[in-house]
């Protein structure tokens, strides 16, 4: 097996780990790697000639997993000539020059500051025949003004600032991402616009802290400000935005929020620990009771609002009392979803060499208490939804059941997963075909439809759709066309849900 045959175009794979923003991230790698004219390997290529590894550090045994699968591919690269392999993200900027060291059939290793480096990396590394290693200390460019490969039609994120001027003990954030830059609001309004000239009906404005945007400038209200300004976006349906950090919630955006239509009343708030005193331990500087207060004046300004949130169980410290206010705070908070984690030792990170570290036993029993209270939680507030009415925006590949159900899923606009039926259920149950709305709904096209029945982690709407809206974003998912937006150059699109983002990693939701 060969590269590439003369004159047709190198193709390329890209392998994403961790947050959101490492997803956004795979989105720029992706269009830079097209912009330079590789195409994207089709799924079941088993040797594209460049794989990327966009990688993690934040999560447990993450460097073990990597240099595992760079085991698999050396005996793949050994029969292709030619292959290349390229390692980024946030574990490449903390092992640097260790990964070359460690499997020196890598080709390129680039930090997180540096991803436009990467197809220059490569023909360099080609054209030497030597690993490429270039990691920058900080930011060069603004990663948003990079080409974007954008893999949703309806729904799109948009960075308004990387890197956290926070010191949270468990996280390895700050140290690989560095202090947090801001981007110009002038700059995310415009990629805002740009997306939704292309049909894009949701964005998402993702932060590691987004309630400190505007740091760098010195205006306090610049997220507000922000939010505000979604709301005079035309054909902009709804603004998400990803994450807060409770020390720096402002009432202002509370009120931005309420005030602005597109917003939708979901927030994703980080509790952690629900014990003041694990919360200073994790140099986490609000306390529980500012968490509350915070979402008692969400729910007074939206009543509909619904509120997730993670959790570490079993920090460093961590006593039975502190948990035990973990789980008051979770009663109180009556979250719609939480993600939930086991703490485990980040190298690199303060906690992890904290006295206390707990047994894996006493943190598995207090994880599963501690879901099982979110479940029930989860569960009676979801209850509460059926009967009601809601908008769901309909998505790609939401649930796998979805083809033997006969049903669609989509989000509602407060975040839940909805499945909803296309047709009006028979007697016996079965989805009828006459009047279905079956075939004519498309991804990215938006169905009213009642809830019928809830369970902890999804809503089911099994009865005809009360209304059906075809949307751009569904006409471009039908024509198999992918949003472009300024300076992006595109290859065959993808026509699919907003790239999944994998399982969260602890640390804010965005990390
Ligand atoms: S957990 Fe979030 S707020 Fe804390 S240091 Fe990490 S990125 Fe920053």
């Amino acid at each position: 097996m060969t590269t590439a045959a003369a004159g047709s175009p190198r193709t390329y794979q890209v392998r994403t780990y961790g947050c959101q923003m490492n997803v956004h991230d795979s989105e720029r790698i992706s269009g830079l790697l097209e912009a330079a004219g590789y195409v994207r390997a089709a799924e079941a290529d088993e040797q594209p000639d460049v794989v990327v590894f966009n990688t993690c550090a934040v999560r447990e045994n993450a460097d073990n997993r990597l240099y595992g699968n760079l085991g698999h591919l050396r005996p793949v690269k050994d029969k292709h000539p030619g292959m290349q392999i390229a390692v980024g993200g946030c574990l490449a900027q903390k092992d640097r020059g260790e990964i070359v060291r460690k499997a020196p059939w890598v080709d390129v290793v680039f930090g997180t500051h540096n991803i436009g480096s990467l197809p220059v990396l490569l023909e360099r590394a080609r054209h030497n025949t030597a690993a490429e290693v270039e990691i920058l200390e900080s930011l060069d460019v603004f990663p948003s003004t990079l080409p974007t490969r954008r893999e949703s039609t309806y729904a799109g994120w948009v960075s308004i600032s990387v890197g956290c001027n926070n010191t949270c003990t468990f996280c390895i954030v700050p140290s690989l991402r560095g202090k947090e830059k801001d981007r110009r609001p002038g700059d995310i309004l415009s990629e805002v616009r740009a997306l939704v000239d292309e049909g894009v009906l949701e964005v998402t404005l993702l932060g590691q802290n987004v309630n400190s945007y505007g740091v760098e400038f010195g205006d306090r209200y610049a997220f507000g400000k922000l939010l505000r300004a979604c709301g005079d976006i035309e054909g902009l349906e709804r603004v998400r935005f990803t994450s807060p950090h409770p020390k720096d919630f402002t009432d202002d955006v509370i009120a931005a929020m309420a005030e602005t239509p597109n917003v939708c009343h979901s927030l994703h708030m980080p509790l952690q620990s629900g014990s003041d005193d694990v919360l200073r331990a994790m140099r986490r500087s609000y306390r529980s009771e500012k968490y509350l207060g915070i979402i008692e004046k969400v729910r007074a300004a939206m009543p509909d609002a619904a509120i997730t949130t993670d959790i570490i169980v079993g920090f460093p410290g961590e006593t039975d009392a502190d948990f035990e206010r973990t789980l008051d705070v979770v009663r109180e908070a009556r979250f719609s979803s939480a993600f939930t984690f086991q703490y485990s030792k980040r190298p690199g990170t303060p906690a992890a060499t904290m006295d206390g570290q707990l047994p894996k036993q006493v943190v598995q029993e207090r994880y599963e208490r501690l879901i099982a209270t979110v479940e029930e939680i989860t569960w009676a507030e979801n209850k509460k939804l059926v009967g009601e009415t809601v908008e769901v925006l309909v998505a790609v590949g939401e649930g796998r059941k979805d083809e033997r159900t006969g049903r669609m899923s989509g989000r509602a606009r407060d975040g839940r997963l909805v499945h909803f039926a296309t047709g009006a259920a028979g007697a016996n149950g079965q989805l009828g075909d006459a009047g279905s709305l079956a075939g004519q709904i498309r991804p990215g096209d938006i169905v009213h439809t009642t809830v019928t029945y809830a369970a902890p982690h999804h809503l089911n709407a099994d009865g005809e759709p009360l209304s059906h809206r075809r949307t751009r974003a569904g006409d471009a998912a039908e024509a198999g066309r992918a949003p472009r937006t300024p300076g992006v150059l595109l290859g065959l699109p993808t026509i699919g849900a907003p790239a999944a983002a994998p399982a969260p990693t602890g640390g804010c939701a965005g990390v």
